[in-house]
C-alpha cells in the first residue's frame, strides 16, 4: 500500500485518480477546496482509514500548511492535479491581465506551493515521485496562440518540474510533468477524446513505472514522451 496526495479530487481527473487508486488498495491523501464535496462512495475508505481529505486552496499557502502540518506520514506520490483553464480573455491582444496572474498563480505557483509543503513527507518516503499534470497546450514547439494565459501557465509548470528533477536528484526524488490527454471534464468538455477513467488508467500506469532515469520529463498519459 503506498500513500499517494493528489490535490483537486474532488471532480475530473483527479476524482478518478483517486477512485482508481482507492479501489486497488493504496492510499489516498486528497485535498479539496470545500470539504462538503466529498462523495458519498468515498465514506467507507475515510471509515477505514484509506482516504483521508485536506481542506486547501493552492493560491492560499497558509491552508497549504495548515493541511500539511496536519498530515505527519510518508507519502510516496504526489499528484498536482488542480488546475484552471484561465480567464474568457486570454489572447495576447486582448488580455484579462487579473485572470492571467491568477491562472499563473493557481497553475504554476500552486504545484510549487504544494511541493514546498509537502517536501518533509516526501522525503520521507523510499523513493518519492512528484507528477505535475500539465498540458501539452503548454509545449514551447507549439505556435498556436489560443489560450496563451493556460499555454504560458503549463510552460511555466513545465520550468518548474525540470528545477525540481534537477534539485532533488541527489535525494533520489523523481518530478516529471504530464499531459492526461484531451479529458471529458469540466474543463476538457464532453466532446473531448477521452474518458476521466481511461486518462486516469493511464497516469497510474506511468507513475507505477516511473524511475529515476525518468526525472526531469515531459510525458502524454499513453506514457509517450513529449517535447517540453
Ligand atoms: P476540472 O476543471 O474538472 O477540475 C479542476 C480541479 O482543480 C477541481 O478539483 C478544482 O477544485 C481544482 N482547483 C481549481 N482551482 C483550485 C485552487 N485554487 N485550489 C485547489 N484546487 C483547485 O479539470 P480537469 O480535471 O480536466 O483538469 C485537471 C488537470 O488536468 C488540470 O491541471 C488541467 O490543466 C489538466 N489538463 C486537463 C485537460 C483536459 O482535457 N481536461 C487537458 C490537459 C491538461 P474545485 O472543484 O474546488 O474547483
Amino acid at each position: 500500500m503506498r500513500t499517494y496526495l493528489v490535490t483537486g479530487i474532488g471532480r475530473g481527473i483527479g476524482q478518478a485518480l483517486a477512485r482508481v487508486l482507492l479501489q486497488r488498495g493504496d492510499r489516498v491523501v486528497g485535498t479539496l477546496r470545500d470539504l462538503s464535496q466529498s462523495q458519498p462512495e468515498w465514506r467507507e475508505f475515510i471509515a477505514g482509514g484509506q482516504l483521508r481529505l485536506l481542506a486547501l486552496d493552492v493560491r492560499d499557502f497558509s491552508s497549504i500548511r495548515k493541511a500539511a502540518a496536519s498530515f505527519d506520514e510518508p507519502i510516496d506520490v504526489l499528484v498536482n492535479n488542480a488546475g484552471v483553464i484561465g480567464p474568457p480573455r486570454q489572447s495576447t491582444l486582448d488580455m484579462d491581465f487579473e485572470g492571467f496572474l491568477e491562472t499563473l498563480d493557481i497553475n504554476t505557483l500552486g504545484p510549487l506551493r504544494i511541493v514546498h509543503a509537502f517536501l518533509p513527507q516526501l522525503r520521507r518516503a523510499k523513493a518519492a515521485k512528484i507528477i505535475t499534470i500539465s498540458s501539452r497546450m503548454g509545449s514551447l514547439s507549439h505556435a498556436k496562440s489560443d489560450r496563451i494565459a493556460y499555454r504560458a501557465s503549463k510552460a511555466a509548470v513545465n520550468k518548474v518540474t525540470q528545477g525540481l528533477a534537477t534539485d532533488l536528484y541527489a535525494e533520489g526524488i523523481v518530478a516529471v510533468s504530464v499531459h492526461p490527454g484531451w479529458v471529458q471534464t469540466d474543463m476538457g468538455g464532453s466532446s473531448a477524446d477521452i474518458a476521466v477513467e481511461e486518462s486516469a488508467a493511464g497516469l497510474i500506469r506511468l507513475i507505477d513505472g516511473l524511475t529515476m532515469d525518468k526525472t526531469g520529463s515531459f510525458f502524454d498519459w499513453t506514457g509517450a514522451e513529449i517535447p517540453f
